[in-house]
């Protein structure tokens, strides 16, 4: 643990670079740790309540569709897979249309949303109903293993990402999206930043950082880049966040949040081909071998 000179507070290492970090404040009653080496986040829901909504779900059904085929972009970027692995599959959407394609399919989810899952995965899909960390030697094995926003919620990220490595087929390749804590949302909202509106987000990953995070989980071939198309309503949600709407529901449970999200998709987009850093998801690719 690390005194921080100006709070007397202590803080624990950067759990993925074991570096003692500093307490980063975000406003009046809100501060991360932050990891001064590769610039990771930690939070502690006490420490940084951000006035977050009560469930972990907060998104639109609506809009969760229209990121269904934008997210399957982003997965595929290197080739469609023959068979596919997804760390919290959730409602199993994703993985109904990797099934559709004629892949095999599989994955872990401790169901922490209860949510239903599409019939024809539960079917034909080989589920593991617990944490990633959980899944048992040879359940699977997968030429593509991905996480949609996942990492930032699990106990353990490096243990995920171990874990993740042990499924993967040889040849095969683990693709995890996660937020950004080195985009420009959080300088620009602070305490409003929308991924602080999720109770479950724990962690918020740099680009560095998560790059080690994967080195130290074994994985020698390491990339990480910035996607355009993912999680659109950032901007908006968070600027609603500032004006006190949503309240523990969540800004997107506001139809005027909603259409507003829809009205400055193309000034959002244009900014964020423009500018690499306002794009508020990073892209992990990574292999063994
Ligand atoms: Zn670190």
């Amino acid at each position: 643990m690390h005194e921080d000179g100006a709070g007397g507070q202590s803080t624990p290492p950067c759990e993925v670079c074991a570096t003692p970090t500093v307490l980063r404040s975000l406003g009046p009653a809100d501060a991360l740790t932050e990891c001064p080496a590769c610039g990771h986040l930690g939070r502690d829901l006490a420490r940084c309540p951000a006035r977050h909504r009560d469930l972990a779900y907060g998104g639109d059904p609506g809009l969760d569709r229209a990121r269904l085929a934008l997210t399957h972009r982003a997965l595929v970027a290197d080739g469609p897979p023959a068979s596919v692995f997804e760390i919290g599959y959730g409602g199993g959407a994703l993985l109904r249309r990797f099934l559709d394609a004629g892949a095999r399919v599989g994955g872990a989810d401790p169901d922490q949303l209860g949510v239903e899952v599409d019939e024809e995965v539960r079917r034909r899909g080989r589920l593991w109903a617990g944490g990633i960390e959980t899944v048992p030697e040879g359940w699977f094995s997968a030429e593509l293993v991905a996480g949609v926003h996942v990492i930032e919620h699990v106990p353990d990220p490096v243990a995920t990402l171990r874990t993740a490595a042990s499924v993967l087929a040889p040849g095969g390749r683990v693709v995890l999206l996660t937020p950004a804590a080195d985009s420009w949302g959080l300088r620009r909202y602070g305490s409003d930043w929308w991924m602080l509106e999720d109770p479950t987000h724990v962690r918020f990953f740099t680009a560095r950082s998560l790059e080690l995070a994967a080195r130290r989980a074994g994985f020698d071939r390491v990339r990480v880049d910035r996607l355009v198309l993912d999680s659109l309503s950032v901007d908006v949600a968070s600027v609603a966040r500032r004006r006190g709407v949503g309240g523990t529901r969540g800004v997107l449970s506001s139809r005027g949040v909603l259409a507003g999200v829809a009205a400055t998709a193309p000034l959002v987009l244009g900014l964020r081909a423009l500018v690499p850093g306002t794009r508020p998801t990073l892209r992990l690719t990574a292999s063994v071998g």
